[in-house]
């Protein structure tokens, strides 16, 4: 059964007298493993997906599974912690604070969690560990370069053991060289079974998926569409 359930989801604004239809009927299936791009210019919809996906929102009509939840009927705090449980996101920005080392910066997730000290810090090395920045966990986000503090955030996602990894534009901060290895990791833990939702505007990133779907005025259609007919 698919971890993603998503049917004729609609989402729109009002904005002076226009409606505007940030998601236009959208409906897919994400399978548990699978590593999907969504890509789309800038205003076609990709953010509102993202927080839709990442139960930030809830749809205003069409329907929303998530591991066989219905989103939908979830109240502000039990969206909260569905949250918290499935779902790992990664930013563009990154957002690690700057005055917590690269350890707590990944255990501060946990320790809101409610999780114990020692377990809290042996899953936050284990996370550090699997982005290869076990030997840099003392380190400031500034002791970082671009590259390493976005794994960080790879590591800062994991450590909740979630069922997908929600990335909003990863590589957007990021020269073309350390985007590509950012990828390969990324690659890499899809590998290692964990479930891959990627949002970008960038072509040559998304194609790295296993899946690719283009998002356009609100409507997505698989293999990229017309837009981007070459995958
Ligand atoms: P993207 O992330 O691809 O840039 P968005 O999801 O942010 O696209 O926006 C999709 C459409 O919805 C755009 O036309 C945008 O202007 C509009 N939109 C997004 N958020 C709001 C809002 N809070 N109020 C009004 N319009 C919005
Ligand atoms: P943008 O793509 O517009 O730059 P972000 O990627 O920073 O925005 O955030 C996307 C959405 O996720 C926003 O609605 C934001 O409020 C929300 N968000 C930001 N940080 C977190 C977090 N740590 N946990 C959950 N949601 C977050």
């Amino acid at each position: 059964k698919p971890i993603i359930q998503i049917r004729n989801l609609m989402k729109s604004y009002k904005l002076g007298g226009e409606t505007i239809h940030a998601l236009n009927n959208v409906s897919i299936e994400i399978e548990s493993g699978d590593f999907l791009a969504i890509i789309g210019p800038s205003g076609s919809g990709k953010s509102t997906l993202m927080n839709m996906i990442g139960c930030l929102d809830r749809p205003q009509s069409g329907t929303y599974l998530l591991d066989g939840k219905d989103i939908g009927k979830m109240n502000d705090n039990q969206l909260a912690v569905i949250r918290n449980q499935k779902i790992g996101f990664i930013f563009q920005n990154f957002n690690l604070l700057t005055k917590l080392s690269a350890l707590e910066n990944v255990e501060l997730p946990l320790l809101y969690a409610g999780i114990p000290t020692k377990e809290r810090r042996e899953r936050s090395i284990e996370s550090l560990d699997k982005v290869g920045l076990k030997e840099r966990a003392r380190n400031l986000p500034t002791q970082l370069s671009g590259g390493q503090q976005q794994r960080v955030a790879i590591a800062r996602a994991l450590a909740g053991n979630p069922s997908i990894l929600l990335a909003d534009e990863p590589t957007g901060a990021l020269d073309s060289k350390t985007s590509q290895e950012i990828l390969f990791l990324m690659k890499e833990l899809n590998e290692l079974g964990h479930t891959i939702i990627l949002i970008t505007h960038d072509l040559m990133i998304a194609k790295q998926a296993n899946r690719m779907v283009s998002i356009q005025d609100g409507q997505l259609q698989e293999n990229g569409g017309e837009l981007f007919g070459n995958f």
